[in-house]
């Protein structure tokens, strides 16, 4: 990482910069004035209690819904990104921001949210062949990832037929096998015992870590942020300080 003399990381850094984000659903105000900047390749856990607003940041730095007032830009996928320019999500268009969020994210939640008629090695192809990868290349790179979260002798197994850590372990693959430079997770271990929940996150930090993603991970579990580099606190709305 490059560090400015201030001890600031540099622009070039930041790959994610949320500023004075606000969001409300009716009258109840889940964001009030919420900035963020989030460095390429860093492991950032966004704390606090039930109800404090994670979710609602989390959607909102990942394009998933706007804000009422504030910004987020994305740098791209590199510091000197094909596209050059800086894309600020809150006045893309809803195409764009969607293909941006396709092509450029992954997302991991709290119930693995697998096809349930597909297999394990179905699943994890899908989104590289709707990304328009060639079919041979999309189930040799899904079988890759695969063994990658140590299933590789359950590519038949239907979701119904393997355990929540397992289920979790192919939605983690499927998040990550196209290769996002940004991955959000939102509570991705809230539906296992402690002991899947250590195995999931070690093999998805493993992971993130060889593969140089970011990732941004929402959680209320203290043994779980303890994975990430940083930990941000939301409390009513806003972080602490
Ligand atoms: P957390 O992730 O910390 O549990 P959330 O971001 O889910 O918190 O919610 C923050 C606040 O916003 C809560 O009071 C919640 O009830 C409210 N909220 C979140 N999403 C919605 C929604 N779609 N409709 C109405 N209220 C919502």
């Amino acid at each position: 990482m490059t560090v400015t003399a201030t001890g600031a990381p540099a622009a070039s850094d930041i790959i994610l910069s949320a500023r004075d984000l606000v969001k409300s659903y009716g009258k109840t105000t889940a964001l009030r004035g919420v900035s963020v900047d989030i460095r390429r390749g860093e492991i950032l856990a966004i704390m606090g209690p039930s109800g404090s607003g994670k979710s609602t940041l989390l959607h909102a730095l990942a394009g998933i819904e706007l804000p009422d007032s504030g910004t987020v830009t994305y740098f791209g996928s590199a510091p000197a990104d094909a596209e050059g320019q800086p894309r600020e999500l809150t006045t893309l268009s809803d195409n764009d921001r969607t293909r941006l969020r396709r092509e450029d994210f992954g997302f991991v939640f709290q119930f693995s949210q697998l096809v349930p008629e597909l297999t394990a090695l179905d699943n994890i192809a899908v989104p590289l062949l709707l990304g328009g990868t060639k079919k041979r290349a999309a189930y040799a790179t899904a079988y890759r990832w695969l063994e990658r979260v140590g299933l590789a002798d359950h590519a038949k197994a239907l979701p119904g037929e393997m355990s929540g850590g397992e289920a979790q372990r192919i939605a983690i693959a499927r998040a990550l096998c196209p290769h996002p430079s940004i991955l959000f997770a939102d509570e991705p271990t809230g539906s296992l015992d402690s002991l899947n929940s250590e195995y999931v996150m070690s093999g998805l930090v493993h992971l993130a870590r060889e593969h140089a993603m970011t990732v941004v991970l929402v959680t209320h579990e203290p043994t779980i942020a303890a994975y990430a580099d940083r930990e941000i606190i939301v409390r009513d709305g806003i972080l602490e300080a």
